[in-house]
């Protein structure tokens, strides 16, 4: 390392050394092993006899300054001002003393955050934007969390699962979220092709990058109306196109809605990582409350309850039992969609310009 000052520059994330509890930093890489004591509550002990009791709480993961600013206040009272978000977005208070721990999740309740998540429980929802940010949402991202929480809460703060359940939200087939590898995850999906402004498109659109944008060369110039064309029998609802041309809308309030895929996994534990399955290839935009996928996620979450052994994933189960039983026991229709029978999209969908690079 350098003697010199160092430069204080935006690019990249300061080191996370810094960031540590004292008492992390001390037992790096020296961690015996760890019990859990509650449903948000664990303790890890080091081999030097250390200890690193971690307190878990939910997060709506778009937060106010408000709950940012009580999340803070609560981590500086109680924690020597460190916290973590893990990768789904839970918020970990970390204590070296048991003695802390009590009054800790006392203000954690009385502030209102939910306390629980750790072992095999529903995680808290990793999402995307939604209606709130981005201009290519088929569904809302924060109000799906929401209404979700609501409704499966218990599985986050005291029942238990066979395993642990990772969910997610994603508002469009983008995907920012981690909808691919999770196990039971919605997907904003649109059902009708962009609308083509053409007097907008001359003034706002650049046509070589539209076309370009398209992953299965649906859309060809139009010299005519000095815009473009879409063949509607190539194009799968993507939405890449309005991202290069806003004059090419996608949002579909009628048709737009919800698919439901389930059985991704990361982790590599018992069975290798898996990504997500389609079980329900759409349901309506129902805000505020969303009752038919609420309904059609519960359905599944306590199928599997029901239905799975003691440390079997959500696919795992499915895998098991096969997914023509999966149908049966969940009562859920299998459709046409079901079948991927698209034929445009070749050998890989890394076709465009886009994607190559
Ligand atoms: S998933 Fe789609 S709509 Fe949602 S934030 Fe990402 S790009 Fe935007
Ligand atoms: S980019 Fe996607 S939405 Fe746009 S025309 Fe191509 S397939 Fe359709």
């Amino acid at each position: 390392m350098s003697e010199l000052p160092q430069r204080q520059t935006d690019i990249g994330p300061p080191h996370y050394e810094q960031f540590l509890p004292p008492v992390i930093k001390k037992n790096y890489g020296k961690w015996k092993y760890h019990e859990q004591l509650g449903p948000g509550h664990m303790v890890h002990v080091s081999e030097s006899g250390d200890k690193l009791w971690t307190v878990r709480v939910a997060s709506p993961r778009l937060l106010s300054t408000d709950t940012i600013k009580d999340i803070c206040d609560i981590a500086d009272a109680h924690c020597d001002g460190y916290l973590r978000f893990t990768t789904r977005h839970n918020v970990e208070f970390m204590v070296d003393d048991e003695s802390k721990v009590e009054p800790l999740m006392k203000e954690l309740k009385d502030k209102g955050f939910m306390i629980g998540g750790i072992g095999p429980r529903i995680s808290n929802v990793v999402h995307t934007q939604g209606w709130v940010h981005c201009h290519s949402a088929a569904t809302d991202a924060s109000g799906l969390v929401k209404v979700l929480m609501d409704d499966l809460g218990e599985y986050f703060t005291t029942k238990s699962l066979p395993n642990r359940v990772r969910l997610a939200v994603a508002c469009c087939v983008n995907m920012c979220g981690a909808v691919h590898c999770s196990d039971i995850a919605l997907v904003g999906v649109h059902k009708t092709p962009p609308r083509i402004e053409h007097d907008k498109v001359k003034n706002l659109c650049e046509i070589p990058s539209t076309i370009a944008s398209c992953p299965t060369s649906a859309i060809s110039p139009d010299p005519q109306n000095k815009s473009v064309k879409i063949k509607i029998e190539k194009c799968m609802y993507c939405g890449n196109c309005y991202s290069v041309c806003p004059a090419m809308p996608i949002a579909d309030p009628k048709n737009d809605g919800i698919a439901i895929v389930i059985g991704g996994k990361v982790s590599n534990l018992r069975s290798n990582p898996k990504f997500s399955k389609l079980a329900v290839p759409w349901l309506p935009n129902t805000p505020p409350r969303w009752t038919e996928t609420v309904a059609a996620v519960r359905k599944i979450l306590e199928t599997y309850e029901a239905g799975a052994k003691k440390h079997e994933r959500l696919g795992e189960w499915v895998e098991r039992i096969g997914w023509e039983k999966f149908f049966k026991v969940t009562g859920l229709e299998f459709t046409l969609q079901h079948v991927d029978d698209f034929t445009f999209a070749r050998e890989t969908w890394r076709m465009a310009a886009t994607f190559k690079w």
